[in-house]
């Protein structure tokens, strides 16, 4: 394509809210456009090149492991959310509305939900599964801080995968399937990444996985070990201290409590753990379970948590809605917590770990159930741990090496999920006996929006962007430094035209502009290679430049084929 022909408003500007090197070049590189700094983008026809390449590796690897691809309404009715029960609880990045009729609706944040319901009407044999469908289709959730660009979006591009199993055994072999297909992905789209266990007590030992891609800019901190495969999301990686004295949580619990009242105090001293991972799991806890748990305690101060805090609200114990984000934001940015909290008579809290994350921190209890009845503790026996988060140093638990710490960028997250809804929603199958069961589910995304970001913040230097070989919008840049020297400009359309016939998808930068100003695009853009033609024509040679480095090589016009190839 002729640079002159295309819309790549490149620009100096820095934007105001960019920090990472992917949000800054994204910009600045006329890939993407900003609506109204808020979480939402226009893709421009770099930006969606790239994301069109990176949707294509996505979805050539799925389809070669038998996946299908479908595409769900964007608008999903509420009643399939109150079906499982999740309408009322999924908090505030559920953007909720109501149509003409008064009808509720909701913007798909995933769409477990949606394809039940596609399944349940569709599939009722034994001999229809198993099945693996998928999309990649747009999300929307109201991040309470949508932030670094593409990375943080509220509406972003996600594959999300179901998949369908008449047994625990077949859904684990589709995991695992699932597992190895983003390997490929990912090591196709060139990236340094880290399969992590994101939670180590659940279903069968190996509930779920994240795959971080390694970046200093990551969000998530990661253990990993150098000497083999192992890794894991500091939230699932936590290390039981000593046992502690079975009579001081009860002492501890007993300092906090008064007949009236049970502060969040009370309960992480109880529990042995920080007060930080005891609201994460009753938070998701009351997300997550069916209707069980009715209480969360506390709001982290100006943590990224209280979004979901504030989500666990809508279950009906705490009202916070009358603390505004600008008071606790005051508060700075130390966890800290409101309280006390109240704990209504006759709430139970239910601490086990039956669900998604973090819930093994629970002193390491994770068959246990730990119920509060009135104002006291009952039914309580377990050994006492102090669970802390492993440290560097620490050793792997695969081979005893020393573990450390890194960042990562959660670039996608498969997920061993069982009947949670097939069993409330009805979808069934008849079995060779000609009985009904529910069906065995399986969950898988990537990010593939977060995926522009995470690839440029791993390939990137202080000119911008160095996009990998699958991911590049283009795979040659051709510049052509003089426009008014004829010789410069034949050459370059003779190249342009041979290249594009050799399969070349060319970038042909045949501007007025000044050579300065066309290399500086050229480093912003990133495009992998770049043929400069300039004075050295006079002496029969062309540049061959790698923007890795920014290696440059000088051929004759005849060789250029072979150094491209
Ligand atoms: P995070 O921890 O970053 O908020 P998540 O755990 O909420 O992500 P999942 O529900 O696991 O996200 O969704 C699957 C994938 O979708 C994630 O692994 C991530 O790559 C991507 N994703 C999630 N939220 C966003 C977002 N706001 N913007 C862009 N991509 C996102
Ligand atoms: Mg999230
Ligand atoms: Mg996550
Ligand atoms: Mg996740």
């Amino acid at each position: 394509m002729r640079f002159s022909r295309l819309l790549i408003p490149t620009t100096k500007e820095t934007p105001n809210d960019a920090t990472l090197a992917s949000h800054i070049f994204l910009i600045r590189g006329g890939f993407i456009q900003s609506v109204g700094g808020s979480g939402l983008y226009n893709f421009l026809p770099l930006g969606k090149k790239v994301l069109d390449k990176v949707r294509a590796v996505v979805k050539e690897e799925l389809d070669k492991a038998g996946c299908q691809e479908v595409s769900l309404s964007f608008v999903t009715p509420a009643s399939l959310w109150q079906e499982s029960g999740r309408f009322e609880k999924y908090g505030k990045e559920l953007l909720r509305f109501k149509d003409r009729k008064n009808n509720d609706f909701i913007l798909g944040p995933t769409h477990e939900e949606m394809m039940v319901n596609l399944v349940r009407q569709t599939v009722k044999s034994y001999k229809q599964l198993p099945l693996n469908l998928y999309q990649i289709n747009l999300k929307f959730r109201d991040e309470i801080r949508p932030r670094f660009g593409l990375m943080r979006g509220r509406e972003f591009l996600m594959k999300d995968g179901y998949s369908f199993h008449t047994s625990q055994e077949d859904m684990k072999r589709e995991f695992d399937l699932m597992e190895e297909t983003y390997k490929k992905i990912f090591t196709r789209l060139g990236l340094e990444f880290k399969v992590v266990e994101a939670d180590s007590g659940a279903i069968g030992g190996s509930g779920s996985k994240e795959f971080m891609v390694l970046a200093d800019s990551g969000e998530d901190t990661i253990v990993v070990c150098d000497n083999c495969e192992y890794g894991a999301n500091i939230e699932a990686a936590v290390r039981q201290e000593k046992p502690c004295d079975a009579e001081a949580p009860e002492a501890l619990f007993a300092k906090f409590h008064t007949p009236d009242t049970t502060t969040i105090e009370a309960l992480s001293a109880f529990f042995h753990v920080d007060p930080y991972y005891l609201v994460k799991t009753v938070a998701k806890k009351a997300l997550y379970d069916e209707g069980r748990t009715e209480v969360v305690l506390f709001a982290l101060r100006g943590s990224d948590e209280l979004q979901e805090v504030k989500a666990c609200n809508a279950v009906g114990a705490n009202d916070l809605a009358d603390i505004s984000e600008e008071e606790l934001e005051a508060a700075g940015l130390v966890a800290g917590y409101m309280g006390p909290t109240v704990v209504p008579e006759g709430v139970r809290v239910v601490l086990d770990s039956n669900l998604r994350d973090a819930s093994n921190m629970i002193c390491g209890a994770n068959e246990k159930e730990y119920h509060l009845v009135g104002n006291s503790f009952k039914g309580v026996e377990a050994d006492y741990h102090d669970l802390v988060a492993v440290q560097e140093g620490d050793l792997c638990p695969h081979c005893g090496s020393p573990l450390r710490y890194t960042k990562g960028i959660e670039a996608g997250h498969i997920f061993q999920l069982g009947t949670q809804y097939s069993e409330p929603m009805g979808a069934t199958f008849l079995d060779e006996n000609g009985k009904a069961q529910p069906m065995v589910m399986g969950t898988y995304g990537i990010g593939v929006s977060r995926l522009l970001a995470a690839i440029i913040e791993q390939n990137h230097d202080d000119k911008g962007c160095i996009w990998t070989k699958a991911s590049a919008p283009f795979d040659l840049q051709l510049i052509v430094s003089n426009i008014k020297d004829e010789a410069q400009v034949a050459l370059g359309e003779e190249l342009y035209e041979t290249l594009k016939a050799k399969g070349f998808d060319v970038l042909f930068d045949e501007r007025k502009d000044r050579f300065g100003a066309k290399m500086k695009d050229y480093e912003l853009l990133g495009v992998p290679h770049a043929i400069v033609i300039g004075k050295k024509l006079q002496d029969g040679l062309v540049e061959f430049v790698t923007r890795e480095g920014l290696v440059k090589e000088e051929v004759s016009p005849d060789e250029i084929l072979t150094v491209v190839e």
